[in-house]
């Protein structure tokens, strides 16, 4: 049998410079609340992104709940089902209802033709997803949400680091959250942060993320904690430095797929458009062929020990927590995607012979099909 090939490997900086990273702590014994290190990222982060003002989380879900409170949303979001958990469960869980619009069948992002007809009296907000790091059609959210006074907040968790037409995505909409979890392309261990053009957020985000203290003897707001600590962000500063090198890795990785899959009967590809400086976070393919279906090739590279993902599938509509839960809005598209779609294993480090050898196994079975 094969070694297995996983979806996804965290990224490791070197052992001595996390180690002496954190050595300063030993002696500093200031382990979380707004830390040197805490502080570092943050500045550095703001560089990186090119944007004007971040806050650090433990995690990115909490950055986007936090970033519903923040901009205190009422009543109606409109997002896509075709995301992670994460997105409808921090709505839901800041006690708004979702509303789903369908996804582009292209990029997989929500499709903004469908937007207008869903907004109502109660909306108050837009909460797109960059998917795979293909980015939305900002230009548009902005327009319909300046004629509808919407906020639009994005969920950017895949699309660390990418600019499109040089600027960066960070500054998109009022908000981006953006997840620092191991798996992603920059990792913190688990972490995330908000971008925001609002300045005056600063400092009531970051009292609301320690439990909305203000003062030695102020407490403003019934905040909670999602305070990142200083051992998460010596992970974030030392995979900062090598955040070039990374990409650079999955970019050729991500190239050889491409060269192998691209014309390939009964595959479609969805690639970065040519103005977009990617992050090649992930390799989505989409089976549609006439009888191979995407389960049987999942299930075909499994025996293989190469482990692929259904991402993302069930659809959010699906989960059972949401059964009956929410007025079935129609989303034909994200239904067909989400049952003929499959990530690759996509990391840093993965070697070229194992892509191949995916590949392979890949055409064999279509091509015999
Ligand atoms: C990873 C992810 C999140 C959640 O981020 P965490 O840091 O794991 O909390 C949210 N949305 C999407 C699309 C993600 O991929």
């Amino acid at each position: 049998m094969n070694r297995a090939i996983q979806v996804t490997r965290s990224s490791m900086p070197n052992l001595v410079d996390y180690i002496e990273e954190i050595k300063e702590l030993w002696d500093s014994r200031w382990l979380t609340n707004a830390g040197i290190k805490h502080n570092q990222l943050e500045n550095t982060l703001k560089q990186y992104l090119k944007t004007p003002n971040i806050s650090l989380f433990s995690n990115g879900h909490l950055a986007l709940e936090y970033a519903i409170e923040a901009f205190q949303l009422t009543g109606e979001v409109i997002t896509t089902p075709f995301t992670f958990a994460s997105t409808v469960h921090a709505i839901v869980r800041k006690g708004l209802t979702p509303v789903f619009c369908d996804i582009n069948a292209e990029d997989y992002t929500i499709q903004t033709d469908h937007l207008e007809r869903l907004i109502t009296e109660k909306t108050t907000a837009i909460i797109p997803v960059h998917v795979y790091g293909n980015i939305c059609n900002f230009r548009e959210i902005e327009r319909i949400a300046k004629k509808y006074n919407l906020k639009v907040i994005y969920d950017a968790a895949h699309a660390f680091g990418i600019t499109v037409d040089g600027e960066s995505v960070a500054n998109f909409g009022d908000a981006s959250m953006f997840s620092f979890h191991a798996t992603k392309v920059f990792h913190t261990v688990e972490g995330g942060a908000l971008t925001y053009g609002n300045t005056d957020l600063v400092p009531y985000l970051n009292a609301l993320k320690n439990f909305g203290i203000t003062g030695p003897e102020h407490v403003e707001y019934v905040g909670g904690n999602a305070k990142m600590n200083e051992f998460q962000a010596a992970m974030g500063l030392c995979n900062l430095r090598y955040i070039d090198d990374e990409i650079t890795s999955r970019k050729i990785i991500y190239e050889r797929y491409v060269e192998q899959l691209y014309d390939v009967e009964g595959i479609k590809l969805s690639l970065p458009s040519p103005n977009l400086k990617s992050n090649y976070a992930y390799f989505p393919v989409l089976f549609d062929h006439h009888s191979l279906t995407r389960d049987a090739v999942h299930d075909v590279l499994l025996q293989q020990n190469i482990y692929t993902r259904k991402y993302f599938y069930p659809l959010i509509n699906d989960f059972s927590c949401y059964q009956g839960k929410f007025t079935p809005t129609c989303t034909p598209v994200a239904q067909k995607i989400a049952e003929k779609i499959l990530t690759l294993p996509l990391y840093a480090h993965l070697h070229l012979d194992d892509v191949d050898r995916i590949c392979r196994i890949i055409k064999s079975k279509l091509v015999l099909t």
